[in-house]
């Protein structure tokens, strides 16, 4: 039977829930296409997470119908580096995608990490 959220995006999913208010989350910053809130588990004193609102597993998953989506994630990223105040200092933007990368969400993210000189290593 369809609903509003089989059609938006995947009912098991956390942050199809957390974009649709269904598990509370620190909200910093939502628009039609994107929605970004602070991160459970921070790695740095700024973590936040930026997450298309439509249901896509990981990069690797992103159409070409859908690659706007990731223009409208890093400007918000960067709305939001200037608002918790490190967009001076600098920030680390980053995608995990699968199981190599690091990702542990199945819905692409940008984590938006700073507050604090980072690591010059990637991996
Ligand atoms: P990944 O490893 O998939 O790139 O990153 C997933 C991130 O989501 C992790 O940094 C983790 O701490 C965060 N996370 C997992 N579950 C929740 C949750 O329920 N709420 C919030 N705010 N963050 C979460
Ligand atoms: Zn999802």
């Amino acid at each position: 039977m369809a609903n509003e959220n089989m059609e938006m995006g995947k009912t098991d999913c956390i942050f199809c829930q957390i974009a649709g208010g269904k598990i509370p989350a620190e909200i910093l910053y939502q628009n039609e296409d994107v929605i970004a809130f602070r991160d459970i588990n921070p790695q740095a004193p700024v973590h936040l997470l930026i997450i298309p609102r439509k249901h896509i597993a990981s990069l690797a998953e992103l159409s070409e119908d859908d690659a706007h989506l990731i223009a409208r994630m890093t400007m918000a990223a960067n709305d939001l580096a200037r608002s918790e105040g490190i967009s001076e200092s600098g920030y680390r933007v980053a995608v995990n995608c699968g199981k190599w990368g690091g990702q542990i969400v199945p819905h692409l993210h940008l984590h938006l990490i700073g507050g604090r000189e980072l690591s010059d290593k990637l991996c």
